[in-house]
């Protein structure tokens, strides 16, 4: 098992932490200095020591060594803080304290104990450590919305080997490795999972007494390794929250190591040894915040000439804020302990870190996000917006089919106009009988046909056939050559029903592929749709080779080319009613497709798909959405749209045949719809 050196996340963190770009930015603070100093203990009172500094406010710590002239007296040292003799644990705390809750918020925090020897650096740092414990599960007891878990890890750095506090079985010389992506990890550390603040204190403790403690000169318990307690906050918003993202900080406690010089400690042998490790450590921490006081960031940086150094790495110039508290002793026989003290809290305080949040997005909690997300886009491909275009171009199908349906029933009209107005001039000049094929049913057809129009559509089509039916008495006065006219321009109406009704199935199917929406019940309808289109084709081709021979044949009399019209415009009755259903069947089949197609608000009932039909009836034609323009550009442009074919009927081929201003209504109004 491995675990991220503080400074570091720790382990069992799904992944490595980032700071997202739409976070906070890195802040770059000086690391917060503190000085404290402790009453004379009662060895040193009983020693007569004197006592030789001073807090002259709460920010500067004066010498005032009795045997000194005052030009050789230190000068004043200012620090973010001075705590003096009678200052309390929680007075200290509150100096460190936004230092240390910034774990909370996903910042690396490390609180460091400076000093010599018996200067009340343990002391210190159990009170902050307490304080802290307090604070954070007091933050936790406020802050319902987020969930946190927090780990803890211990190691001792002693003799320049690395050593669990919370688990003596993993032997005393524990491996520092370097991961690329995770920093400097401790091989094998345990770090447990807190349950509550009295487990906490209660493993914080178990690390405070597997503590290496040696007895030496200067302090009967004082510790002679430095120990570093590692606690892992990482909070997460609780459920019903899209935010997937989860602060994650370490908080270091370290308690250092005596900062006396082995020579101090009237150590020998195995003592000096330790006396000299020690100072190895403390040593390269001294010179690493020398080289980055002045500034050296850029230059090289002793970290790894120590394992402590190693292993704070973060909390030294790096994404940490850091306090150090140092300690000293007022003693005047640990007076130059206590000036070299704050020769290195000055140093300290010119120490620039870069602090920034961690976040991270863990794979559990990245897999969910995506799948709402995936979800989400699902939703999205369902909403009516496509289900409202399809809705759109079917109902401006519906209206080109209407529209065909208005021109069928107005060229119907005029055939059936021309063939009595025929009939009527055969009879007067040669009384020929004409045959009465079934064009009074197929007049009124178009009613039957068509039971969607309403009564206002059907007044307009009486008003436009009652219009035709003057526009045609009038012509009737002109030469048989304007009603071969007529009889062409109607032939080339009923060809161009038939191509617009093909360009709109056109369009149909490919809307139905492309949105995939062709079921087999959609397939089978465009195929009769198709089959139908070709039918009206064939009708249509077998009326041009008729035309086609009445064109070759340009030595005929004109009455003679218009009884054949008239015999072949009775021999096509059948045809044109012919067409007629088939257009009826398109318009059926169209239907049935509709119907077969989703409604956009998913509704399956038989009611809300006509609902939903008549409204688009209803609503005016909007524009084709992006999806559709080259179809949109078929409608547009063709030379069969209903504004082109309406122009060409009603289009005037000589002043002759102009229509008077009454008519002229009917020319406006028949392109408009
Ligand atoms: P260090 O860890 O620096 O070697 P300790 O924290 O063990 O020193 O302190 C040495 C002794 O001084 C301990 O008995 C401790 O209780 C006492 N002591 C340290 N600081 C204070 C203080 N501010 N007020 C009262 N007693 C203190
Ligand atoms: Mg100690």
């Amino acid at each position: 098992m491995t675990v991220r050196t503080p400074g570091t996340p720790a382990r069992k963190i799904d992944r490595t932490p980032v700071t997202t770009p739409g976070g906070p930015k890195s802040k770059e603070e000086k690391i917060v200095v503190t000085v404290r100093l402790r009453p004379l203990s009662k060895k040193e009172q009983l020693a007569k020591d004197q006592v030789a500094w001073d807090c002259k406010d709460d920010y500067t710590i004066v010498s005032k060594h009795p045997s000194q002239e005052r030009t050789a007296q230190p000068p004043p040292f200012t620090f973010d803080k001075v705590f003096g003799p009678s200052c309390l644990n929680e007075t200290v705390y509150e100096g460190v304290k936004t230092v240390a809750l910034s774990a909370l918020g996903g910042i690396n925090a490390t609180i460091f104990a400076y000093g010599q020897t018996s200067s009340g650096k343990t002391y210190t740092m159990r009170g902050i450590t307490e304080k802290a414990v307090n604070d954070i599960y007091h933050h936790i007891m406020n802050t319902p919305e987020r969930d946190f878990t927090i780990k803890i890890s211990g190691l001792e750095i002693y003799n320049e080997n690395v050593r669990d506090l919370l688990n003596s079985e993993s032997g005393r010389n524990l491996k520092l490795l370097d991961d690329p992506e995770k920093g400097t990890v401790v091989e094998k550390l345990v770090e447990e999972t807190v349950s509550n603040d009295q487990h906490l204190r209660h493993l914080i403790s178990i690390c405070e007494a597997q503590r290496q403690v040696g007895e030496t000169a200067l302090n009967d318990t004082s510790s002679r390794s430095h120990q570093i307690i590692r606690l892992t906050i990482q909070s997460t918003l609780r459920e019903n929250s899209d935010c997937v993202r989860s602060f994650v900080a370490s908080l270091n406690f370290v308690d250092l190591a005596g900062s006396e010089r082995a020579s101090q400690t009237h150590a020998d042998g195995a003592r000096l040894k330790e006396g000299c490790h020690i100072n190895l450590s403390l040593m390269t921490l001294t010179t690493v915040i020398r080289k980055l006081s002045v500034g050296k960031r850029s230059g090289h940086i002793p970290y790894r000439d120590s394992k402590l150094t190693r292993i704070l790495q973060h909390s030294l110039g790096g994404n940490a804020r850091t306090a150090i508290i140092c300690t000293l002793s007022p003693a005047l026989s640990h007076f130059e302990q206590s000036r070299n003290t704050l020769f290195f809290a000055t140093r300290a305080k010119e120490v620039t870190n870069n602090a920034q949040v961690n976040m991270v997005v863990s794979d559990k909690q990245l897999v969910k996000h995506l799948q709402k997300e995936v979800a989400r886009l699902e939703a999205e491909l369902r909403t009516p917006d496509l289900s409202r275009e399809k809705d759109l171009k079917i109902q401006q199908m519906e209206m080109e089919i209407e529209e065909l349906k208005r021109q069928r029933d107005l060229a119907q009209s005029e055939v059936d106009e021309l063939r009595r107005k025929l009939q009527d001039d055969q009879q007067t000049s040669n009384p020929i009988e004409l045959p009465r094929p079934s064009m009074k049913k197929s007049l009124s057809y178009s009613d039957v046909l068509s039971p969607k129009l309403d009564r206002k559509e059907i007044d307009h089509n009486d008003k436009t056939r009652k219009t035709l039916l003057r526009q045609s008495m009038r012509q009737s006065s002109t030469a048989p050559f304007t009603l071969m006219h007529e009889i062409r321009k109607l032939e080339h109406l009923q060809e161009q029903l038939g191509e617009e009704a093909n360009r709109a199935l056109e369009v149909l199917q490919k809307e139905v592929a492309y949105h995939r929406l062709g079921n087999q019940d959609a397939a089978e309808t465009i195929a009769k749709l198709q089959a139908e289109i070709r039918e009206m084709c064939a009708v249509r081709s077998i009326k041009k080779e008729v035309d086609v021979g009445t064109a070759i044949a340009p030595n005929r009399s004109v009455s003679a080319n218009l009884k054949e019209e008239i015999t072949k415009l009775h021999s096509q009755g059948s045809t044109i009613a012919n067409l007629e259903e088939q257009l009826e069947n398109v318009q059926k089949s169209i239907d049935k497709l509709v119907m077969s197609l989703p409604s956009s608000n998913q509704e399956s009932n038989g009611e809300a798909a006509a609902k939903t039909k008549n409204q688009s009836i209803k609503n005016n034609l909007l524009p084709l959405t992006s999806s559709n323009v080259a179809n949109r550009q078929n409608f547009i442009k063709s030379p069969s749209s209903s504004l082109s074919t309406s122009q060409q009927i009603m289009e005037p081929d000589n002043e002759e045949n102009r229509p008077p201003e009454d008519d002229d209504i009917v020319s406006k109004e028949t392109p408009r719809v």
